[in-house]
């Protein structure tokens, strides 16, 4: 049989290309100041104001010097002294040289700089040092010039940048205080079941914790959203329909966990649908089959706001937020540079379960051998409502769709945890 064409499984890629045609990037912007910016997404272009250096300065501690001077003699006079911003500024003799710190400005007419490490100088005439360990002493050497790490007007970051902790001092090094970026994508989510308690709460018979939304939470919150947390709706129709309602109010984005897969709490389904233009979809992935995807409509003057029904199964809530809803959020957010992880190669250390027809997640640890060859085993339990499985592992194996089981030796491809999953 062709497994591409599994009746009612959706593959992977066809999921992600469906929902990212509906998704427009938010255009509004916020001044942000620098020191918090980090995980907004750039507004607009941003070109260097200022030549960094913006001096020619030194890149060590020692002798400013001009190489001819040096042409018939191994010494030089020490005429004065050039700190990191106190620059030297007075007439500079020929036959001299001038004591410099790192980061200080070169002075007019040298061009080079000897580490003080190579010179030498005799305790009786302190002002008077020798170069002969120095020589040949090479045009420019140990001079950081001006403009070259970045240049005034260069493109330093384009438009759709996410920033990073590693932005921050490379802006701050052009004088920029503060940043036009993106507005968040704001996310309203909750939980499903009349089963889940919050935390902090005793167990009654049946019942478990919620645990895929404080999951959801941090999560949205590392992919740049602002994230509204509304706790966990009963399996009740009116409590319900009141949720998507609030939600869709005052989100652009409404995930739910549970009560999307086949058969179960069919009212979900139908006050969804009610609620707006809603598709129940079967992926081909192992876990996660049951996503549910869409628009809530808005029936005041309010937007709609897109649908994302993750599983209950916390595995599966987890996978195909990051699998399937992560990849929409970057483009809600405007993050013009976000890329999955790639998959990587890796020598199965274990054999794995698998059978054909759908792409399977498994969690895994790799490591890197002494060959420096991937090499990956299972965290032992796949089930979807095992948890620990995803906090044990680093990476997931990733086993195609058209795969069976897979033995020891054989070459599997894995894709290591992105930031959100360590942060
Ligand atoms: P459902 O998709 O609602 O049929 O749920 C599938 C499984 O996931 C059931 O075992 C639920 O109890 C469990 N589940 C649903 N939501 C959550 C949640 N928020 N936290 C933990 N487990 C959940
Ligand atoms: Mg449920």
């Amino acid at each position: 049989m062709d497994i591409c064409s599994t009746p009612g499984l959706m593959p992977i890629d066809d999921a992600l290309a469906n929902m990212l045609k509906s998704i427009t990037p938010v255009t509004c912007t916020v001044e942000k100041l620098l020191s918090d910016s980090v995980g907004y997404v750039l507004a607009q272009d941003l070109h260097s104001p200022l030549n960094v250096p913006p001096f020619d300065n030194s890149a060590m501690d020692g002798y400013a010097v001009r190489i001819a001077d040096l042409s018939n003699t191994t010494t030089l006079e020490v005429v004065g002294k050039s700190f990191a911003g106190i620059p030297y500024k007075g007439e500079w003799p020929p036959a001299s040289c001038i004591r410099i710190m790192t980061g200080a400005k070169i002075p007019a007419g040298c061009d080079a700089v000897i580490m003080q490490e190579q010179a030498t100088i005799d305790a009786t005439t302190p002002n008077i040092v020798d170069f002969s360990q120095a020589l040949p002493v090479r045009d420019q050497q140990n001079i950081r010039s001006l403009g070259e790490d970045i240049g005034q007007s260069d493109l330093v970051l384009p438009k759709g940048h996410r920033l990073t902790p590693r932005d921050i001092p490379m802006i701050a090094s052009l004088g920029i205080p503060s940043l036009t970026v993106l507005n968040k994508p704001k996310v309203a989510f909750f939980s499903t079941g009349d089963e889940l308690k919050p935390l902090g709460t005793p167990l009654q018979e049946g019942e478990i914790y919620d645990s895929n939304r404080y999951g959801i939470k941090i999560m949205l919150e590392q992919f740049g959203c602002e994230a509204i947390d509304l706790g966990v709706i009963p399996d009740d129709k009116d409590q319900l329909r009141q949720a998507f309602i609030q939600a869709q109010q005052q989100a652009d984005v409404v995930i739910t966990s549970g009560g999307v897969s086949v058969g179960e709490a069919d009212y979900t389904k139908i006050i969804l649908e009610e609620l707006g233009q809603i598709g129940f979809w079967k992926i081909a992935m192992k876990p996660g089959k049951p996503f549910a995807f869409g628009k809530l409509l808005a029936t005041d003057d309010s937007a709609d706001a897109i649908f994302c029904g993750l599983p209950g199964n916390p595995v599966s809530a987890i996978l195909t937020l990051y699998i399937l809803v992560q990849p929409l959020l970057a483009k809600l957010a405007g993050h013009a540079d976000w890329k999955a992880q790639p998959s990587i190669p890796a020598k199965a250390l274990t054999g794995f379960k698998k059978a054909p027809g759908r792409t399977d997640f498994q969690r895994g640890i790799y490591t890197i051998n002494e060959q420096g060859q991937f090499e990956v085993s299972s965290t032992g339990n796949q089930s979807s409502g095992a948890f620990r499985s995803m906090s044990l592992a680093n990476c997931f194996i990733i086993l195609e769709r058209e795969r069976g089981k897979v033995e020891a030796g054989e070459t599997v491809y894995i894709q290591q945890f992105a930031p959100v999953f360590y942060a």
